[in-house]
């Protein structure tokens, strides 16, 4: 049965690739509260119910929730699918009972982008760039105690050994240093020709002297980075988070930086986004803590790169196809049953 060529948007955004492909397309498009104007808005959930409608296809912006509760109300709805790399936004296990689809978009553009971006502040952390450049800018010039550390030789820990791990891995494989890994899904076999040991999170932490998290977010890796593992740390050592805020407890960071178990961190992602005006993070001594508005890992290239990747995905389920970009395949047989026949 061919499915209505109806796709929500439950917040359009500026960049309108998947829009203009869509309606190229012949499809018909739902538009809820622009992403840009109303950038914390919460749809209650008649309200989001009642936007998908009859669409058999709903195209989430960062900003909405697509939980159990709203995908079981939406008979119609056939797939979810997704501009970004992260989809912890969507109940995936649930749509995956109910045999709806979930796509992400992992362009080379999003997570080269990352992966570069990663290098940066790490590179900014060893270097102690912030601090000196704010020394600097204070009067101060150079001190014996102010100087950075020499990268080569040291050990890095990539928690999450996926597609940014892995490119990040490579980088600092070419920079001599040590890399251990830690992801219960990936295999020493399959990253030993990256240079990259894997081991146990505790034994990564203890011997790393940077810390970087690459993983995506699920009910495993939500706060999985607690005071616990943060006192494992060295004193001298860093921690860098570009995968999802809530994979690190952040009072328990703040806790750690304040009570100088660690050297320093990097944040480029939050529980809360945008980052609350009165949130504590921004009371944290600035030198030693980095962040950046979840955009360090964006390009020119990248939001377009995404929408491109996510159009291709709704036009292929839209003619009866699976895309490659599937995460829940499991979801396929009941998809099928459902929709198909
Ligand atoms: P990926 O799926 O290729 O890799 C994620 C890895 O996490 C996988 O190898 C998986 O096995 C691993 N993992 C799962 N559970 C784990 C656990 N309990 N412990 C350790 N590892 C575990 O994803 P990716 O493309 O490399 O993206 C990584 C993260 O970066 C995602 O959270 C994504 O949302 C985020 N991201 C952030 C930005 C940004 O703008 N800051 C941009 C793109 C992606």
């Amino acid at each position: 049965m061919a499915a209505k060529r109806k796709v929500c948007f439950t917040g359009p955004m500026r960049v309108r690739i998947v829009e203009d492909t869509l309606r190229q397309a012949g499809c018909e498009l739902v538009l809820g509260k622009p992403q840009d104007d109303f950038r914390t808005y919460r749809y209650e959930r008649k309200e989001l119910v009642n936007l998908i409608g009859d669409c058999p296809i709903v195209y989430p912006s960062g900003r909405d929730m697509i939980g159990a509760d709203i995908l079981d109300s939406c008979p119609d709805l056939q797939a979810v699918v997704k501009s970004s790399i992260g989809i912890e936004t969507v109940d995936v296990d649930a749509a995956t009972d109910l045999g709806i689809l979930c796509c992400n978009s992992p362009t080379v553009e999003n997570y080269m982008g990352v992966a570069e971006a990663t290098m940066g502040l790490i590179v900014a952390l060893f270097k102690r760039l912030k601090f000196n450049e704010a020394f600097m800018r204070n009067g101060g010039w150079k001190e014996l105690e102010n100087r950075g550390t020499l990268m080569l030789g040291k050990t890095i820990g990539i928690i999450g050994v996926g597609r940014i791990g892995q490119n990040v891995a490579k980088r600092l494989g070419a920079w001599g240093m040590k890399v251990l890994g830690y992801d219960p899904y990936v295999s020493q076999e399959s990253v030993g020709d990256l240079g990259i040991k894997m081991v146990s999170l505790d034994e990564l932490l203890k011997e790393s002297d940077l810390v970087t998290l690459h993983v995506v977010l699920t009910r495993e890796t939500r706060d999985m980075i607690g005071l616990r593992e943060l006192k494992l740390m060295k004193p001298t050592a860093f921690i860098v988070n570009t995968s999802r805020g809530p994979a690190i407890k952040e009072p328990d960071l703040i806790q750690a930086l304040n009570g100088k178990f660690i050297a320093g961190a990097a944040l480029d992602v939050f529980a809360h986004e945008p980052l609350p005006m009165n949130d504590p993070l921004r009371q944290v001594d600035p030198l030693r803590l980095i962040i950046t508005p979840h955009n360090i890992g964006a390009n020119p290239g990248s939001a377009e790169a995404g929408q491109r990747m996510a159009a291709q995905s709704i036009l292929a389920i839209l003619d009866g196809k699976i895309p490659d970009t599937i995460v829940n395949p499991l979801a396929i047989p009941r998809w099928k049953e459902r929709f198909q026949s």
